[in-house]
């Protein structure tokens, strides 16, 4: 028998792990140990990031209950506010593309592109934090809803 280096506990000579203590006995233990932990740690911090991403996305979003909100039903939210932005977006630009030489189909496309979720994401570099969604598809109405009333009237 020989003692725990940590807590001074017995345990078997061939023992890896203390079993009080956890204390690794061997420089391989030592390592293996230090792996497992850098890999939870690893794990953790994705998993945090992916949480606060999804927080933070939706933070701006839906006011007071989201907070409590079960995690699936903000992702899936989520979700189709994300697909639903690039189905205006894209499809807004689409239809402006064909009516290019007018005044009013670059401002179409100026919109469409403004609502297309990745756009959100550029603005947290200059801004410190992303622009809430409402601010996007409030700019994505005031820009197409020029560009169709200069569509109609030019
Ligand atoms: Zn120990």
């Amino acid at each position: 028998m020989k003692t725990c280096p940590r807590c001074e506990s017995s345990i078997g000579d061939e023992a890896r792990y203390c079993s009080d203590c956890g204390a690794p006995q061997s420089e391989p233990a030592a390592e293996e140990f230090d792996e497992y932990v850098q890999r939870q740690a690893q794990q953790m911090a994705a998993e945090s990031g992916a949480a606060g991403d999804a927080f933070g996305g939706s933070a701006g979003g839906d006011g007071g209950d989201s907070g409590f909100a079960p995690a699936a039903e903000l992702t899936d939210r989520e979700q189709l506010w994300r697909r639903g932005c690039y189905v205006a977006g894209y499809g807004t630009i689409v239809v402006a593309l064909t009516l290019v030489p007018r005044i009013g189909a670059f401002l179409l496309i100026l919109g469409g592109i403004a609502i297309l979720p990745p756009i959100r994401r550029l603005t947290a570099e200059p801004l410190g934090s992303s622009l809430k969604r409402e601010v996007m598809a409030g700019l994505y109405a005031i820009l197409s809803l020029l560009g169709v009333l200069l569509l109609v009237f030019l």
